[in-house]
Parts: C-alpha cells; structure tokens; sequence
C-alpha cells in the first residue's frame, strides 16, 4: 500500500490531471507547428542550403519535442494507474517510498533520487 495519506493521494491525482493537461495542450501545439505551422512556412521559403538545414534541426527540435512530451504523458498515465492500484509513491526500481517532497515537484516521478540518478548516469537524462 501506499505511504501516502488520503489528502496527500488527492493532490497528487489533481496534480497528475493539471499535468495531464499541460502536456496534451503543448502536444496538440507541437503537432500543430510541425503540421504547417512555423516550421513548414520557414521550410518554404528557404533558398540556399544553409536555411535548408537550420529548417530540418528545427524540424527535428520539434519532433524531439514531441517524443519528449508524450514519454511524459505515458509516464503520467502509468503514474494514475499507480494511484488506483495503491502503488503511487513507491519506487519502481526499488520498492522504497519516494518522498513526498519530491512527488510535489514531479507528480508523475516513478522513481526514488538514488534510482533516478542511477538511471540518468546508466542510460541518458530524457526520461523524466
Ligand atoms: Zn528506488
């Protein structure tokens, strides 16, 4: 079960929502722009080769933008499914409780700081 009390599992589960919805609004807009938004009219009216690849790094800025956020939001969902199975706060890796401090600041944070860090030294910083 979780550590957490009720109160505390209410304002995560608000938080999770706000960031839900954060997420899922600078999704639609990344789409947006990548679809024929800024990127695509700058891609229009490139004349040399130089412009040309400033438009494709902003292009690929873009899309990394885009994975960046939607790892985000898989992360939330998998942390609401921890919040109805009574598992929110506890450390995927180790078990242990993540503090509360930490959940305030990342309601979606999966894992406790040592394992966090752990994991950002073995493999890179882009999940979360
Ligand atoms: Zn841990």
């Amino acid at each position: 079960m979780s550590h957490l009390s009720g109160t505390q599992l209410t304002q995560a589960r608000e938080q999770l929502a706000a960031l839900e919805q954060q997420l899922q609004a600078e999704i639609r807009e990344e789409l947006h722009n990548s679809a024929g938004g800024t990127t695509l009219n700058l891609a229009d009216s490139v004349h040399d080769v130089g412009e040309e690849s400033v438009a494709d790094l902003l292009r690929d800025l873009n899309n990394a933008l885009i994975n960046q956020h939607l790892a985000a939001l898989n992360q939330v969902k998998t942390a609401y499914q921890r919040l109805n199975t009574g598992h929110y706060g506890e450390c995927t890796d180790c078990g242990e409780e993540i503090q509360w401090e930490r959940l305030l600041k990342q309601p979606a944070a999966l894992r406790c700081v040592p394992c966090q860090s752990l994991r950002e030294k073995t493999y890179d910083a882009s999940s979360l």
